[in-house]
Formats: structure tokens, C-alpha cells, sequence
């Protein structure tokens, strides 16, 4: 494992929501953090067909772009009966024509899938978050940390909290969805608690036990 030096880091991301819980997971460690759409580098092409070949994509193009160690996530939505679908075409599903992304069609669609297989009973409509988090250095290096939700899948959607998904994924052992849950039920992690309930936060945790001498 290579040692992260100093605090100035580069999340690789241009997707609001993970901007957001990328800023509270980094909060308590006192990083210089900025986004890669705050140093206006462009998005580039996710064409790998795992999470890990992805979010290496990313995380090389903003850390080549920097000269910085950076962040990336990438992650996704894996349900049992379809297949694994959406998985590492999540954000994909939610494309529209004009480039725009509209998840509420996007969560239709899954349901439609999911209609079409008749997996209405809960135990049909298990599935999980997944978060491939990847720790770049300019050079081309690279570590990954995998964090995994499971869950099953809620329909019609309930709450208007967080982002993506999350309104239709209920997660295991919980009455409430990532839709109806605040921030900090969903992400918070503090140092010394067990374990995280959310994908990226697992996977954090897990960046955080290796680099950020968290226990
Ligand atoms: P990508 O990692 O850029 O390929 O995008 C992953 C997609 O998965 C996002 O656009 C979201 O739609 C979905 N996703 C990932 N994490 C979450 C989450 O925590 N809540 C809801 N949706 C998520």
C-alpha cells in the first residue's frame, strides 16, 4: 500500500449527489478536496464493464489532469432477478435523449423489468448498492475499496432524500427507504462506529482503515 501524503486530493466526480457525500465522508479529515468539475476537466467515457475497470477510468484522468492523488466512485444499482442489471449501466438507464438524465424514468424502467418477470413478492426484488471507490496517484497506481448495501427494491418510490435510486431501495433490516432517511442515517460514519449502512460509505470506511489511519 502507498502512503497518501499530504491532504490535497482530487474527487473524480462530476455527479452532484456523490459530490455531496464525498464532502460529509472527507469532512472529519481535514482534506483540501475539490472536485473535478471544479478544475473544469472534462467527463470521460465510462467504457469499462466493471465498477473496478470504471472508476480506474476516472480516477486516472482526473489524477493524470492534476498531478494529484484523486477520488473516484464508481457505482451502481445490481438487481438479483434481472440479471445484475442495471449494475455499471445505472446511470445509463436514466439518459435521455438530449443528454440530460431523468431518474424517475429511470426507476420505471426497473420496475417495468421487473413487472416483466414477475418478481412483485419482496424475496423476488432483492438486490444491492454497489461502490467502487479508487484511490489513483498520478502515475497510474491504483488501490480499490468495494462497499455493498443490500436491499430489495420498493415500488411506487417513497422520499425525496438523496439522489439517483434511492427513493425505490429499501435497505436490509430497515422500514425506511435511502429516499426517506436524512444524510447522516444514509452516509454518516463516524470514526470508531462498526459498520456504515450505505455503499459508499462501506467503501470509504475502507479507504479511510487504510490511508487515514482510522481504526
Ligand atoms: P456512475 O458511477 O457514474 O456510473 O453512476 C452510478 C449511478 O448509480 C448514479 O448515477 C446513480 O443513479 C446510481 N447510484 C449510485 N449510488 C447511489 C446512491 O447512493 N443512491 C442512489 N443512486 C445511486
Amino acid at each position: 500500500m502507498r502512503a497518501l501524503e499530504g491532504r490535497k486530493i482530487v474527487v473524480a466526480s462530476h455527479n452532484a449527489g456523490k459530490l455531496r457525500e464525498f464532502a460529509d465522508l472527507m469532512a472529519p479529515f481535514g482534506f483540501e478536496a475539490k472536485s473535478a468539475r471544479e478544475f473544469g476537466l472534462p467527463e470521460p467515457d465510462e467504457t469499462g464493464t466493471t465498477f473496478e475497470e470504471n472508476a480506474y477510468i476516472k480516477a486516472l484522468a482526473a489524477a493524470t489532469a492534476t498531478g494529484l492523488p484523486a477520488l473516484s466512485d464508481d457505482s451502481g444499482l445490481v438487481v438479483d432477478a434481472l440479471g445484475g442489471a442495471p449494475g455499471v449501466y445505472t446511470a445509463n438507464w436514466a439518459e435521455m435523449p438530449d443528454g440530460s438524465r431523468d431518474f424517475m424514468m429511470a426507476m420505471e424502467k426497473t420496475e417495468a423489468e421487473l413487472q416483466k418477470v414477475a418478481a412483485l413478492d419482496p424475496q423476488q426484488r432483492t438486490g444491492r448498492f454497489v461502490a467502487v471507490i479508487c484511490l489513483c496517484f498520478p502515475d497510474g497506481e491504483a488501490e480499490y475499496f468495494r462497499g455493498e448495501a443490500e436491499g430489495t427494491l420498493v415500488w411506487p418510490p417513497r422520499g425525496d432524500s438523496g439522489f439517483g435510486y434511492d427513493p425505490v431501495f429499501l435497505p436490509a433490516g430497515h422500514a425506511r427507504t435511502f429516499g426517506e432517511m436524512s444524510a447522516e442515517e444514509k452516509h454518516g460514519w463516524k470514526p470508531g462506529q462498526a459498520v456504515a449502512l450505505s455503499h459508499r460509505a462501506r467503501a470509504f470506511q475502507k479507504f479511510a482503515r487504510a490511508h487515514l489511519g482510522v481504526v
